[in-house]
């Protein structure tokens, strides 16, 4: 079972999954969990160009950089994973792409999809839960956090809108493969939902 989470930066995504992946262990699950960009050592290389050079790299070798680290997750780390039969839990995937790369940066967003289905060879997750979160609330709470880094503060507010907005048509669109969460509930209400979906899942 492929889970991904996908929303904008301070929506809890990391926090959603880490609370999964221990309540799939208890349960002695094998859990795989990882990122993009990010989730292998070629991935990491690369997410520190991405990040370090927001803003500044055309936006097509920025796509084309993400769908890179893609390739390579999903080759080398994602299917060997699924194919052992463990639960792969993942913060951000193609969605993730769509959503910045294409409505963020306004390029095609079905070529987007595109470039990342044929890097990822057509893989597609089995639920993907967003977190939906309005952008004024995520910079507050990153505020409220004090955290170190710049990471909506990079882009503007239409930006970060436009990305929102991004997400909610993906999960218009594939109904099936989408649970579209509220955000601001609590982490606890959260956890409890997506454990009934993936319970469904798993079952
Ligand atoms: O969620 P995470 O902290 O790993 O994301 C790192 C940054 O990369 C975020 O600020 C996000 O906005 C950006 N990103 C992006 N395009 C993607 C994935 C992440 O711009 N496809
Ligand atoms: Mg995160």
């Amino acid at each position: 079972l492929w889970i991904t989470f996908e929303g904008g930066d301070g929506s809890g995504k990391t926090t959603q999954a880490a609370l999964l992946e221990d309540w799939l262990r208890d349960q002695g699950r094998a859990v795989v969990r990882t990122r993009e960009p990010g989730g292998t050592e070629v991935g990491v290389l690369i997410r520190e160009i991405v990040l370090h050079h927001r803003g500044d790299i055309a936006p097509r070798a920025e796509a084309l950089l993400y769908a890179a680290d893609r390739a390579h997750h999903v080759a080398t780390l994602v299917r060997p994973a699924l194919e052992r039969g463990d639960v792969v839990i993942q913060d951000r995937y193609l969605d993730s792409s769509v959503a910045y790369q294409g409505a963020g940066r306004v390029l095609d967003a079905g070529e987007i999809r595109d470039l990342s289905l044929w890097a990822a060879a057509g893989a597609l997750p089995d639920v993907t839960v967003l977190l939906d979160l309005d952008p004024a609330a995520a910079r507050a709470r990153l505020d409220a956090a004090d955290k170190p880094f710049d990471r909506l503060e990079a882009e503007k507010a239409e930006f970060h809108e436009r990305v929102r907005a991004a997400f909610l048509q993906l999960a218009a669109a594939e109904p099936a493969r989408f649970l579209v969460l509220d955000a601001t509930r609590s982490p606890e209400e959260l956890a409890s939902t997506i454990r009934d979906r993936v319970a469904t899942a798993l079952a």
